[in-house]
């Protein structure tokens, strides 16, 4: 640190994303990617002359991507908002609505409690039931900023329709944002909602069910005013923040969404799986819908299970935090893929049994 650096800032904690390994090939459940590349007309789109577009900038309206978007969801154009990851719709929504204090759970997505420093908000952790279910009614009645991933990560159980609509309904002096990236896998959502609530943000990203992580590409769905003002806020810090080439794959992967939609339920069979198979060795494993597992085994702690497969090529994610630290988070791959991880949990148990 640079004894330049603004006082607010020093004594912020980064987030810390999972591991990017560079040099050994791992076996990678650690980052909800998906197992699977995206469909071949995302290829086929960026071609040879959008290399030698690169020189213009971006559109930063990003007109084409919107009016498919729009059309695949049934909404307007004006409900609609894009950005360079859903983390930075998120990042723009602490900043614009967290005045009166911000909500969220005790264990959630570690990216909330970051921007909540960040803009040095009041905040109110709510702890999960002990089963890591939401406690709904925590939530209701607060009039602040509430953001609940739905599903949770790094859990993976998600609340209903009418349960998060019981939460909007109830914070009507408050936004509300619901994080749905792991809508696709299995959870119902609440975007229908932002019709009937102006204080609803739904936030969507190509990063897992649409196998676009490294692209970053994040949309929400919101009332017009809520809309107008995430777009303030792009227009007064990067209004080309998605670049020509994303906005290209991003729309031409619209085209194929039974490519995604059949990749989403093999890898839910592949959850459903994988689950059962833990639950065979002696693990305890939430109810998740998401694309990856919350497991804690009776036989071994978190941290040694995460260091064993790690010594074995396979990356999974291990949280410190007291309360899950005997869990890990292990995202579903492909079949081959966890046929392999299971095989390997299975020896890592054996040898200590
Ligand atoms: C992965 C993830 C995101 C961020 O996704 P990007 O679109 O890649 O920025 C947001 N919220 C949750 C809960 C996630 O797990």
């Amino acid at each position: 640190m640079s004894r330049f650096l603004s006082k607010k800032l020093s004594a912020l904690e980064a987030y810390v994303p999972g591991e990017q390994p560079k040099v050994k090939k791992f076996i990678k459940l650690n980052t909800n990617e998906s197992p699977y590349p995206p469909p071949k007309c995302v290829a086929d789109a960026v071609g040879k002359r959008e290399i030698e577009e690169l020189r213009l900038y971006s559109d930063p309206e990003c007109t084409a991507l919107k009016t498919k978007l729009a059309d695949l969801y049934g909404v307007k154009e004006k409900n609609l908002f894009l950005s360079n990851g859903s983390d930075e719709i998120l990042n723009f929504a602490f900043m614009a609505y967290g005045e009166s204090g911000a909500v969220f759970p005790d264990i959630t997505y570690g990216f909330y409690s970051v921007f909540a420093d960040l803009y040095g908000l009041n905040t109110e952790i709510v702890p999960l039931n002990d089963d890591f279910t939401v406690n709904i009614d925590a939530f209701c009645g607060k009039n602040k900023l509430v953001v609940l991933a739905n599903p949770n990560a790094p859990t993976g159980i998600a609340l209903g329709l009418s349960e998060i609509e019981k939460i909007v309904s109830s914070n009507r002096d408050g936004i509300v944002i619901v994080d749905e990236a792991y809508v696709d896998f299995g959870a119902q959502s609440a975007y229908r909602l932002t019709e009937k609530y102006d204080n609803l943000l739904v936030v969507q990203t190509y990063s897992k069910s649409r196998s676009m992580a490294g692209a970053r590409l994040g949309f929400a769905f919101a009332n017009e005013n809520i809309i107008e003002d995430l777009e303030k806020i792009k227009y007064s810090t990067n209004p080309y923040n998605i670049n020509r080439i994303t906005q290209i794959a991003g729309a031409a992967a619209l085209v194929n969404q039974e490519y995604f939609d059949e990749n989403c339920r093999k890898i839910a069979e592949t959850r459903e799986y994988v689950k059962e198979e833990l639950k065979k060795t002696g693990f305890t494993v939430t109810d998740s819908v998401a694309n990856f597992l919350f497991a804690k085994s009776d036989k071994i702690s978190g941290s040694k299970l995460y260091t064993a497969l790690k010594e074995r090529g396979i990356l999974i994610r291990h949280f410190e935090a007291e309360r899950i630290k005997d869990y890990n988070r292990i995202t579903v791959g492909s079949r081959e893929e966890m046929g392999i991880f299971l095989d390997a949990v299975r020896k890592i148990l054996g040898g200590i049994v």
